[in-house]
């Protein structure tokens, strides 16, 4: 049930009402928007009975939420949600996200080398895993704790934001200490011990579509991050299983609008992992934009022939450059912003 409150309600009279919904042995999770504060509960195993909250002072009405979710829904939230990652990095909101680096983290020089060329690309998330979910055992599983040092390397050195991938409880409280935000992997997005970490974590969470998932169980999912108290979450669409053989995945971009009339957390698009073919990204990057999604995340790799993981599917930093130009031109259309490129060192020089 969502609590509606007065848009001139006190903060005694939300606190009350919050006072009450814990008293049940429930929890309240009050939502302060332009025009109204709204409380949801959760924790309560059947139906609430609204008339105890009706009759508090700056209580307009008592609605049930007609959703199995519903801290992750709009009927709770109106206002979308902005991740907000300082220095001006927001996912969410105007502007579009744009998250580029390698699958993995292989050494330095990989890093810094991709890292300089996504920085100049006008690009201000920075990925790479430093533990990989490998659907073979003997696959490189990442360079772990080694890993996330060389991405707090590059934060330090380029000014990135760092998202990367935690796989379990362990890598989760590494990547929350050296990390921007968490990512949470396709195969994991049903891992609800690992949701519930999540939820208890205090960086972001980029939570992405399970290989089979539908749009309902993605939210739900999401739901458990939120249940915990973390609401700064990110969706990802990477793409779903189909029949279809001229792709790893099928990108399915519908899931875009979709999300955006029934959620208010910001979904961003992955087409590397979406097509798992370098010449498809570009378009379907193109195409993301359209469709409305508020960034990207893709893979790019200097020496993609090299790669320990995904290098059928990581672009080149020239195709970055020419992907963030197209982008760009997409997004001025539909009035979103992009942060514009910045030249490397190298590149200057050559310019003069
Ligand atoms: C990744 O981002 O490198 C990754 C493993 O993605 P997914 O979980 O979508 O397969
Ligand atoms: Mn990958």
């Amino acid at each position: 049930m969502l609590i509606v409150m007065q848009q001139q309600a006190s903060d005694e009279q939300i606190q009350a009402v919050c006072r009450k919904i814990e008293e049940m042995g429930w929890k309240a999770h009050a939502i302060r928007a332009a025009m109204r504060t709204a409380i949801g509960i959760t924790g309560n195993a059947g139906a609430v009975d609204a008339a105890p909250f009706e009759a508090l002072p700056g209580v307009v009405e008592c609605v049930p939420v007609s959703k199995p979710y519903k801290l992750v829904g709009r009927e709770f939230r109106e206002d979308d949600t902005i991740v907000d990652l300082g220095d001006g990095v927001r996912i969410g909101g105007p502007e579009l996200a744009i998250i580029a680096g390698p699958c993995a983290v292989e050494s330095r020089e990989q890093v810094f080398a991709i890292a300089e060329r996504v920085r100049a690309a006008g690009v201000r998330l920075f990925r790479g895993g430093a533990y990989k979910p490998r659907t073979s055992p003997y696959s490189f599983q990442g360079l772990g704790e080694q890993g996330l040092k060389l991405l707090a390397e590059v934060r330090a050195e380029f000014g990135l934001k760092i998202v990367t991938e935690a796989v379990d409880a362990e890598s989760l409280d590494l990547v929350e200490r050296y990390g921007d935000v968490i990512q949470i992997g396709a195969r994991n997005m049903q891992n609800f011990s690992l949701l519930k970490r999540a939820g208890r974590a205090r960086k972001p969470v980029l939570l992405k579509r399970g290989l089979s998932a539908t749009l309902d169980e993605l939210l739900m999912a999401a739901e458990y991050i939120l249940a915990e108290g973390n609401s700064q979450v990110i969706l990802c669409e990477r793409g779903v299983r189909t029949f279809a053989d001229h792709t790893r995945n099928t990108l399915d971009l519908s899931v875009v609008p979709a999300v955006e009339r029934l959620s208010h957390l910001p979904i961003i698009v992955d087409p590397s992992h979406g097509t798992g073919r370098r010449e498809k990204v570009l378009p379907l990057a193109r195409a993301a934009v359209a469709v409305g999604a508020d960034g990207l995340l893709v893979e790019v790799h200097h020496q993609p022939a090299q790669a320990l993981s995904d290098g059928y599917q990581s672009i080149l930093p020239d195709d970055l450059d020419r992907l963030m130009e197209e982008v760009r031109a997409i997004a001025a259309v539909l009035g979103r912003p992009l942060a514009a490129a910045q030249p490397t060192a190298a590149q200057a020089a050559k310019a003069l």
